[in-house]
């Protein structure tokens, strides 16, 4: 039977809990384990879908087309375990399924409550397809005391009573504050954090104390007295140079150790070889490069989480460092000066995904640069829709645009209201539901034979990626697209959705439908952007 490791927070939020339970994952994998790692969120919202990135920062897709909270990435770029479906869940999910049951008369005249009913739900999401598993770790959204997720404590606190304490351990993860003017470490907020959890009837047997200090023995031991733990327990987590070397600090302060202590389990020393790697290429690089992405989300990096660690991993992959410019797509709306003075000292320009008209016609004087300029370029996704927009009106369709931004005569880029999955036909129509229908999850494509695309992904003629969109490239414009120099080198297997286009005559000019940076991991840095790196750097000595 798996083991459940839960995962909650104290004091205040953004304490990187995602961070840490990939980092335990990691850790408890390299002893050889088997894991997987789930997470619970108390919004009202069904799933992160429909969220803007401002509020939520990024949405992540998994392969099985579930649009989930971004902590999925973290989760699988540590272990390279595959999320799916049933591995993000919040209340609202919760609470929409136990209302369509109501309304079937499932529950036969019983009144239907938080407990049992929405509690049983939780616990069977955790419990769910954990056969082939020894460790389950499940990460609790917000903050400990947060109205929204008392029912996932109480669903938690009963598993414990349930399973036994030698099947569950309750891992908090709080905040141990330095107050420069005393210039002391402080406790108090820990011992008040685990209070609050132990008046939800659960005692944390393992704390893990952020801070930016050293925690000295005296505090450590302190809070083992106020919190009820033993002092090994409580495992300092000090500010890490980079989130790559999470994994190897909190083993050096025990905390794998200590989990496993508590089950009453013994392993060998995790291999950690592969994180010694990745860290050292990350801390030593032998060069640097400078990457423009033009965007929208510009103003906050988690918008882009997914992409900021595959343009690192990309780095990883040639040894160089990757210092990444987040430029308002608004800018370049002031003309030819500023578009020059900001992305001529960018070794690589790159257009990610994004939603809506706005910021559309500064990404495509991006696109057009890098165009004339032989700059190395990677559109992604809203990215390659607006390559496409630019190669059909430089080949004279001066209209060209997307159905997105409003009725046009020139739909290069139009919403497709019916593909091929592998679950067969898909429909959709233009005024259904936002949420959940856009075409997500992977795709195959096949690849032209001779292509750049092909020869990156090591001569592949099929690849699967992943999908987040609602728009397509309008295949019937290939023709004007080829007269200025743009191919389709991608497509779906029926043949008529581009899926990649690209430039035979630059240097690096790629667009991709899917969202490469997903599927990006540091032990395996995704080829697109190991390729699209390896060509800035090119642009760097050249320049
Ligand atoms: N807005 C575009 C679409 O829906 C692109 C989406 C994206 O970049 N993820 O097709």
């Amino acid at each position: 039977m798996a083991r459940y490791i839960f995962i909650t927070g104290g004091v205040v939020s953004s304490l990187g809990k995602g961070l840490m339970a990939a980092s335990l994952a990691a850790l408890l994998q390299a002893r050889g384990f088997r894991v997987r790692i789930r997470k619970f969120d108390p919004y009202l919202n069904v799933d992160p879908g429909t969220m803007s990135p401002y509020q939520h920062g990024e949405v992540y897709v998994t392969d099985d087309g579930a649009e989930t909270d971004l902590d999925l990435g973290h989760y699988e770029r540590f272990t390279g375990v595959s999320a799916h479906q049933g591995d993000n869940i919040t209340s609202g999910r919760v609470y929409r399924d136990i209302i369509a049951k109501e309304r079937r008369g499932d529950y036969l005249g019983a009144t239907v409550q938080v407990i049992p009913h929405v509690t049983d739900a939780i616990k069977d999401f955790a419990q769910s397809d954990t056969d082939d598993l020894d460790f389950v770790l499940c990460e609790i959204g917000g903050t400990v005391g947060d109205i929204e997720s008392l029912p996932f404590i109480e669903a938690l606190r009963q598993l414990r009573n349930e399973l036994g304490r030698d099947n569950t351990c309750f891992v908090h993860v709080t905040l141990v504050p330095y107050i420069a003017a005393a210039g002391e470490l402080k406790t108090k907020p820990t011992q008040h954090s685990v209070r609050e959890m132990t008046g939800l009837g659960v005692q944390p047997d393992i704390l893990l104390c952020r801070c930016e200090k050293p925690l000295p023995d005296g505090e450590r031991a302190k809070i083992a007295l106020f919190c009820n733990v033993r002092k090994e327990a409580v495992i300092p987590a000090l500010d890490a140079s980079s989130i790559y070397a999470v994994p190897l600090q909190y083993h050096r302060e025990g905390l794998d150790d200590e989990v496993l202590r508590h089950f009453g389990m013994t392993a060998p020393a995790p291999d950690l070889a592969r994180w010694d790697d990745i860290l050292d290429r990350y801390e030593h690089p032998e060069g640097e490069v400078t990457i423009g992405v033009v965007g929208k989300y510009v103003g906050l990096p988690d918008a882009y989480k997914s992409l900021n660690e595959a343009l690192v991993h990309g780095g990883m992959a040639n040894r160089v460092k990757v210092n990444i410019r987040w430029i308002d797509a608004e800018l370049f709306e002031k003309g030819d000066d500023e578009i020059a003075a900001r992305l001529e000292p960018m070794h690589g320009i790159l257009v990610p995904g994004g939603f809506g008209e706005r910021g559309s016609e500064g990404k495509i004087a991006s696109v057009r640069f890098a165009k004339e300029r032989k700059v190395p370029f990677l559109g992604i996704c809203l990215g390659m829709q607006m390559a496409c927009i630019e190669g059909a009106r430089a080949a004279g369709h001066a209209k060209a645009s997307s159905t997105e931004f409003g009725p046009t005569d020139e739909p290069v880029v139009g919403i497709i209201t019916e593909w091929m999955s592998k679950e067969g036909l898909q429909q959709r129509s233009a005024e259904g539901d936002l949420g959940g229908t856009m075409r997500l999850g992977a795709y195959e494509a096949c690849l032209s034979g001779n292509s750049h695309v092909s020869a990156l992904y090591g001569g592949a003629t099929t690849i699967s990626e992943r999908h987040r969109h609602r728009y397509e490239v309008n295949a019937a414009y290939r023709d004007a697209l080829e007269k200025d120099g743009l191919v389709f080198s991608g497509m779906s297997p029926d043949g008529l959705l581009p899926e990649i286009v690209e430039r035979p005559d630059h240097p690096w000019f790629i667009g991709v439908q899917f969202h490469p940076e997903l599927k990006s991991k540091p032990f395996e840095p995704h080829p697109l952007f190991a390729g699209f790196i390896k060509a800035a750097l090119q642009q760097a000595r050249l320049v």
